[in-house]
């Protein structure tokens, strides 16, 4: 079991039992001096804000003891207290820069992000089934309106915060920081590292509509993870993972096994991510048409970087084929 007290900070993890895959929603209070912050804030629902409510009375504290809110990225599941709290209780919320654009709803940024997807997704050969998703998305749109995050958002530029360093790890999201507390070797990962499931890196643009090569972020931030040495990952789901070196190390192996049968397909005449996509997922392409095509796009960008692959744009679509050494 790990000690979740020292002399200077003492962690109550939140852990709300999930009925997905995600097994539980995992956000934490850390007690730091004088500071009291929360590290994420779950779903925006009643489970997620009586179990914040019971944990700090179970510990003598109340919501006017919160001095701040620190967000590990933008994503629903992340942030979804954070409107409840603030309008209680009105303390600091912090965040990485990017995810500013994200968690305020930005029209622009928005709009801008549906037509990356558009352009993605008929560039990847995916037809009907990426004008329907983008059609979702456009609509998505709309209906998420109250989500926006009402608090004023502080950036996350100057490292130490709180006695945390701040670590980027994007490749799940573009916006994601670790917070790692050097004294215990411990790290608030966000949805670096899941102990049951492996995480996902999630095609998204930057701020200006560019893709990034999310799997690579991905594969760099788990690798900064094992050079930290870290002792106990504080992951945003599941259970808490003490000496995660050899899940990090599985997680990677995996990743590169994975990549050399997405090179066998290519090999034997699959050309387009489409066409990827559902030789290798079947179903599942048409069912998590996103996740799907974001692990395809993920491989297909790194195995590009690495050299591995080529492409070629034909009447719009991208045609890849293996570089043969
Ligand atoms: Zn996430």
């Amino acid at each position: 079991m790990i000690e979740l007290k020292n002399a200077c900070c003492e962690v109550f993890p939140i852990i709300i039992p999930d009925r997905s895959s995600l097994k539980s929603v995992n956000f934490f209070l850390v007690k730091q001096g004088h500071s009291l912050s929360l590290i994420d804030a779950g779903w925006n629902n009643d489970e997620c804000w009586n179990g914040l409510i019971e944990t700090l009375n179970k510990n003598g504290f109340t919501l006017k003891d919160l001095t701040e809110i620190i967000l590990t990225h933008h994503h629903i599941d992340h942030v979804g207290l954070v409107n409840r709290i603030t309008s209680e209780h009105p303390i600091p919320v912090y965040a990485h820069p990017d995810s500013i654009p994200r968690l305020k709803r930005d029209r622009h940024f928005l709009v801008m992000r549906v037509e990356f997807y558009e352009q993605l997704y008929h560039e990847m050969g995916c037809g009907e089934s990426g004008e329907h998703h983008a059609a979702y998305l456009k609509k998505a749109m709309e209906r998420n309106k109250q989500n926006i995050i009402q608090a004023d958002i502080t950036k996350i530029i100057d490292d130490p915060l709180f006695n945390f360093h701040i670590i980027d790890v994007p490749g799940h999201s573009p916006d994601q920081l670790a917070f790692y507390d050097e004294k215990q070797s411990w790290l608030f990962a966000g949805d670096l590292l899941i102990e049951h499931i492996s995480s996902n890196a999630l095609v998204e643009p930057d701020l200006l509509g560019n893709r990034t090569p999310t799997l690579l972020q991905h594969i760099d931030s788990l690798k900064k993870c094992l050079a930290l040495n870290v002792k106990c990952v504080f992951p945003g789901h599941g259970s808490l993972i003490e000496d995660p070196h050899s899940l990090i190390l599985k997680r990677l192996d995996r990743t590169e096994a994975k990549s050399e049968r997405f090179i066998q397909l290519i090999k034997s005449g699959i050309s387009t991510g489409s066409e990827l996509a559902i030789s290798f997922y079947k179903k599942t392409y048409y069912e998590q048409f996103s996740l799907v095509m974001s692990e395809i796009i993920g491989h297909l960008d790194y195995l590009e970087i690495k050299g591995r692959l080529k492409k070629e744009l034909i009447q719009g679509i991208w045609h890849y084929s293996v570089i043969e050494s």
